[in-house]
């Protein structure tokens, strides 16, 4: 890494060897199943191997800690599930026993008050003192547009019952974590765009919630986020930076389900529009990194199910590249990756280093999937991407 002193300041470059503080996932979706009754049994099986394989990949350097977002083949809605996941997560990562697993449950029309007040009872404090929540985010799902057979109607997102629920979470300083989008029947571009006027009204109507509005895609629903109160934040992600339209959709309908995600792959405008926020110092502070990383087996992809997956470091490689692309400072990329979601949720960032060196690899084929036959494709294989590790020291 190499310094340039302006205004007295010291400012990280870009060099052949670049440095950051440890990064943050503050979305990730690692499978498995919690409860597991009425499963079918291929299921559970895919499943767990799902899990098995990424939670070690997804988890290693340069990440040190992950939100696992709740919405597994039976969705997580209770404490007693969630910490019983965040075990599994954790059981998975002995060699990693100082990785942070946040986990999250899933709002719908029977959550009640009592479940956010069990959610947010602490369990001991941070190594700065700070309290622990057991369950610091709860997810909302708009109905339809995530296969969650419990995602709540657009017109019950803002109905006297919800509306309850959101007040005990101002009260306990939970956040809601949001999948902007409505279902639009075929029309996937338009679901992010209709989801805005609900964005703002909860926002009007709840203004002291902290709100978390997932994997941005529109230059439309980020200047919607950009301007409304300093507690709605947004998150995006890499293959929204990277990807376009033009990558799986033909015109008519989806050609390559392999770049088919949920909000979908965008335009040039809305890239820029993002690239353009992460840049920006007077927004960037509103903004983190997330992979928000869908593993599916290559059978489920050719079927049509939606979702990117990037193995972790490769991901963090791809991030570093786009911005050095668009000469967005260094210093732009360690707010948005490794400081602002673990602020959000109140964590202390570890003082470690991670060092990224420049490199050429290629994006691997597939990885099999351990005891099922199936394998996991990574997005882009093939391609390559210019940054990796450094042994650490
Ligand atoms: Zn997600």
């Amino acid at each position: 890494m190499r310094i340039r002193t302006a205004q007295k300041q010291l400012i990280p470059e870009y060099g052949d060897r670049c440095i950051t503080p440890p990064w943050g996932n503050p979305h990730a979706h690692f499978r498995g199943i919690c409860y597991w009754k009425g499963v079918p049994t291929d299921v559970r099986k895919q499943q767990e191997a799902l899990m098995r394989l990424v939670v070690p990949i997804q988890c290693a350097d340069p990440f040190w800690m992950a939100v696992a977002m709740p919405n597994l083949k039976v969705p997580i809605t209770s404490v007693g599930e969630a910490l019983c996941y965040r075990q599994q997560i954790r059981n998975l990562l002995s060699e990693r026993s100082d990785f942070e697993v946040l986990v999250s449950i899933q709002l719908h029309l029977g959550t009640t008050l009592e479940m956010i007040r069990e959610a947010c009872c602490t369990e001991g404090t941070t190594l700065s003192g700070r309290p622990c929540p057991r369950v610091r985010l709860a997810k909302l799902y708009p109905a339809q547009v995530t296969n969650s057979p419990i995602g709540v109607d657009e017109t019950d997102i803002l109905c006297d019952r919800m509306m309850v629920v959101y007040e005990e979470m101002v009260k306990q300083g939970m956040t809601l974590s949001i999948h902007p989008e409505v279902y639009c029947g075929d029309d996937i571009f338009s679901c992010e765009e209709v989801f805005i006027p609900i964005l703002e009204k909860l926002s009007r109507r709840v203004p002291d919630l902290l709100i978390s509005v997932e994997h941005i895609s529109t230059r439309e629903l980020l200047e919607a986020v950009l301007s409304l109160p300093e507690n709605v934040v947004g998150t995006f992600t890499v293959h929204h930076l990277i990807g376009d339209t033009a990558d799986f959709w033909d015109g008519q309908a989806v050609s390559d389900p392999f770049n088919f995600c949920r909000s979908v792959l965008r335009e040039e405008r809305d890239r820029l529009a993002l690239l353009g926020a992460i840049a920006d110092p007077a927004t960037r502070g509103k903004l983190s990194l997330v992979l928000d990383d869908a593993p599916h087996t290559k059978k489920a992809k050719e079927n049509g199910a939606p979702g990117i997956w990037i193995p972790g470091p490769i991901a963090a490689s791809l991030f570093l590249e786009v911005c050095e692309e668009h000469e967005i400072p260094l210093e732009a990329v360690i707010e948005v990756a490794c400081l602002n979601g673990p602020r959000f949720y109140n964590l202390d960032i570890p003082e470690r280093t991670i060092t990224f060196e420049r490199c050429e690899r290629i994006i691997p084929e597939e990885i099999p999937i351990p005891g099922i036959g199936d394998v996991l494709v990574p997005w882009r294989v093939g391609k390559s991407y210019h940054w990796q590790l450094a042994e650490r020291a």
